[in-house]
């Protein structure tokens, strides 16, 4: 058997999902466990970062990186991983595109803070007291530096070099399993896919759902909670935002079969320029199309304020790499 592979699991700005879903493969964890020596994986061993530290340069075979880069810290380890390991492989939205953390690019870091440390209902904090970037321990004496916040959240590959992507909130079992098999082609032969790779499909999530597919003619958005949606139909012509026209397929559409609308997780398709905005497109074309021209304005803006939160819904997971980001920035800029 080819010698085993050296691998480090590492999270950056996430919540946590992704490491659960590598633990929810189940029993084909034996599998990954005779594939591969996991050295570091701060949510299930213990580890110290001076361990990596102290390895030379590609050293591991494999690091896979969840979450996007928030703070210092997190950019400081993000190189730290690259420095030490052959391959890096984005794992999940957050690492991919931001994801859900990626939603607070439309606020500021000021904004952040005034909120987490002084205006949240349950807050006590009389003497106004923010994280302090260096403070002497009394213990010790030493002078402790603390990571902060950047302005905005980045995806991995805006801070590293990134190998190989593999979106997801959190990644489906059948691409994690994919993944392995990448893993075990490498220890066995020596060669990856071609670099950017992205673990899933081409296609978009509506090329594998289920669902009956029929003419699209809205006159109302609705929300899932709302109504109790047919389990046959294709659920944006029942009038619920599903993202599926918009979003990469290779999740299996689990969304659906559970009844709920494709929230875009899986980030844009091979041929999408900006998710968000096919999907808006998309909307478009299919809202109020029956007397058309016969429509006011108003009528026209009652149905787009149907559409509760906009900007989550449509970007809720790809901000960071969307194009209004960008030209939020360069407006910040000037
Ligand atoms: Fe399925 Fe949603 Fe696509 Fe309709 S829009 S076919 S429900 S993924």
């Amino acid at each position: 058997m080819a010698e085993k592979l050296k691998v480090a699991l590492h999270w950056l700005a996430s919540c946590g999902g992704c490491e659960v879903a590598v633990v929810d493969v189940d029993e084909k964890i034996l599998d990954v466990v005779a594939l591969m020596d996991i050295l570091f994986w701060p949510v299930a061993l213990d580890g110290k970062y001076s361990d990596i530290k102290a390895m030379e340069d590609n050293f591991l075979d494999i690091a896979i990186i969840n979450g996007g880069v928030r703070t210092t810290e997190q950019e400081e380890h993000a190189k730290l991983f690259r420095d030490k390991a052959k391959v890096v492989v984005s794992f999940g939205s957050c690492a991919c595109t931001g994801g859900v953390p990626g939603l607070a690019n439309c606020t500021t870091k000021e904004a952040i803070l005034q909120t987490a440390y002084h205006d949240t209902v349950s807050t006590s904090n009389e003497a106004g007291t923010r994280p302090q970037p260096k403070w002497d321990d009394e213990v010790t004496g030493e002078t402790m530096t603390l990571p902060t916040l950047y302005e905005e959240v980045k995806p991995l590959d805006q801070v590293i070099d990134v190998d190989y992507y593999l979106p997801g909130c959190p990644p489906s079992e059948a691409r994690i399993l994919d993944l392995v098999g990448v893993a075990a082609n490498f220890a066995e032969t020596g060669e990856l896919p071609p670099k950017g790779a992205i673990i899933a499909a081409e296609k978009s999530v509506c090329d594998e759902c289920e669902r009956e597919k029929g003419e699209k003619n809205i006159t109302e958005i609705k929300r899932p909670h709302s109504f109790d949606a047919d389990r046959e139909q294709c659920l944006l012509e029942q009038g619920i935002i599903c993202l599926g026209p918009a979003t990469r397929g290779g999740c299996g559409a689990p969304c659906m079969d559970a009844n709920m609308p494709c929230r875009g997780c899986q980030g844009k398709p091979e041929q999408v320029d900006d998710q968000g905005l096919k999907m808006l497109s998309a909307l478009a074309s299919i809202m109020g199309v029956e007397n058309e021209e016969e429509r006011s304005f108003e009528e026209v803006e009652e149905m787009i304020d149907q559409v509760v939160d906009p900007l989550g819904t449509f970007y809720r997971f790809n901000l960071p790499v969307a194009i209004i980001n960008k030209t939020q920035a360069k407006t910040e800029v000037k």
